[in-house]
């Protein structure tokens, strides 16, 4: 096992009728910003909720994040906060709004550059300030309700970029399972593939002597394999909603990558297919990670190895033929969540895309991704390709 160092502040509220306790982690007197994304909260009733429990506060809304939250909106927040003395944000909605608020959070007090630069220079533990916030988890997928990371858009450039660092942990977070009710198919399947890959990148490395750590990966692993056909089929199912709920949060907390390589190429490569065709985040993940797995396949085998024995029951075969089927059934899930893997599905307009995904990385200095350091810019340029 690795080194590490581990703390997690973020306060969890987790079952029904919690959203009416986010008063008494609020300071009183605070004017609040809240931020949501584009309606769905008013159709099913969290909206109602959320206002009905800030009533003793003067709140501001601030509507309209759309999905891969767009750097240009949320400057508007910023201006807002800046103007109107707002010193607490709730942010009420799926990982774009969390992520959203992370960046106008930081953003906000970042006066003395353009905020932009906390993205492009990834700044994190120089921020010196950021404006405090509590989350109402909308939709399980991206554990950005417990975890200190941010991606934005520039929609002028088509660029997605990440920060994180400490200063944007969410105070609070609520997790009512009861939200999974209203989400559309699509979107469930989505949380289902974000957060098996969140595991995927932490655990499908090399080994790294941290058997517990495995477990907890292949823990998560096994449980949305088993509830994520449930709660497709049944989104009211409060149970299986509960615990899909608990896997997505749990696959992306800090908790499954301490003392253990992680990789996050799928997710570097992946952001750069939403920015390019705005191909859902997860599906971006479905079309990469398992080519990924293929094209770094010596670095991989050995976990995949364990990952065929333990999550898929994989026995019969040679190494190879066992490895290589650890991530055939990777892809059967994915299509058995009705997720396509293939750039192809999305677009018409692929052709190309390798290159330009390799021109910015170069662009940014990235030269080696991967817990190895070792996916060059050609075995990105073979990854993608083998993904079209
Ligand atoms: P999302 O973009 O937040 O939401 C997708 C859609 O779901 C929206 O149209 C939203 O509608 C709708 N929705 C949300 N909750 C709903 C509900 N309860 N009922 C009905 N519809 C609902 O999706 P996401 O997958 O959670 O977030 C994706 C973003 O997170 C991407 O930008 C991705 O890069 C990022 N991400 C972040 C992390 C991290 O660690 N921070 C990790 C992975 C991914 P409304 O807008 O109308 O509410
Ligand atoms: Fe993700």
């Amino acid at each position: 096992m690795k080194n590490f160092e581990f703390r997690n502040p973020t306060k969890l509220l987790f079952g029904e009728g919690q959203i009416a306790n986010i008063k008494n982690e609020i300071p009183s007197g605070s004017k609040i910003l809240m931020a949501f994304g584009g309606g769905s909260i008013k159709k099913n009733g969290i909206y109602q909720q959320v206002m009905d429990a800030l009533s003793d506060y003067e709140v501001i809304e601030f509507g309209g994040i759309e999905p891969n939250p767009h750097y240009e909106t949320l400057m508007k927040a910023v201006e807002i906060i800046r103007e109107k003395g707002v010193n607490f944000i709730m942010a009420v909605g799926g990982g774009s709004v969390i992520d959203g608020v992370k960046f106008i959070s930081a953003a906000a007090p970042f006066t003395q550059d353009d905020p932009w630069k906390i993205l492009t220079d990834r700044l994190g533990k120089e921020l010196k300030e950021a404006i405090p916030f509590g989350t109402v988890l909308t939709l399980p997928a991206t554990g950005s309700e417990m975890n200190s990371g941010a991606v934005v858009t520039k929609a002028a450039t088509q660029e997605k970029l990440s920060f994180g660092g400490p200063l944007v942990f969410p105070k609070f977070s609520v997790l009512d399972p009861n939200v999974v009710a209203s989400l559309p198919e699509r979107q469930i399947a989505n949380g289902v593939t974000d957060a098996f890959t969140h595991v995927l990148e932490q655990y499908l490395t090399y080994p790294a002597d941290a058997p517990l750590q495995d477990r907890f990966a292949e823990g998560i692993l096994q449980t949305l394999i088993e509830i994520g056909p449930d709660i497709i089929k049944d989104p009211s199912n409060y149970q299986a909603a509960a615990n899909f709920m608990w896997c997505c949060t749990m696959a992306l907390n800090g908790l499954i990558q301490q003392g253990v390589p992680t990789d996050w190429a799928t997710h570097m490569i992946g952001h750069e297919l939403t920015a390019l065709y705005n191909i859902d985040h997860a599906r971006t993940l479905a079309i990469i990670g398992p080519n990924l797995y293929r094209v770094m396949f010596e670095n991989k085998k050995d976990k995949l190895l364990q990952y065929g024995q333990r999550v898929w029951g994989i026995k019969e075969g040679s190494e190879e033929d066992r490895a290589q089927e650890a991530i055939n059934k990777t892809v059967e899930f994915f299509h058995s969540l009705g997720i396509q893997t293939k750039v192809s599905d999305y677009t018409e307009d692929y052709q190309g895309t390798s290159d330009i995904i390799v021109k910015r990385f170069e662009e940014r200095g990235w030269k080696g991704l991967g817990e190895r350091a070792d996916v060059t810019l050609d075995k990105v340029k073979e990854i993608v390709e083998m993904s079209y």
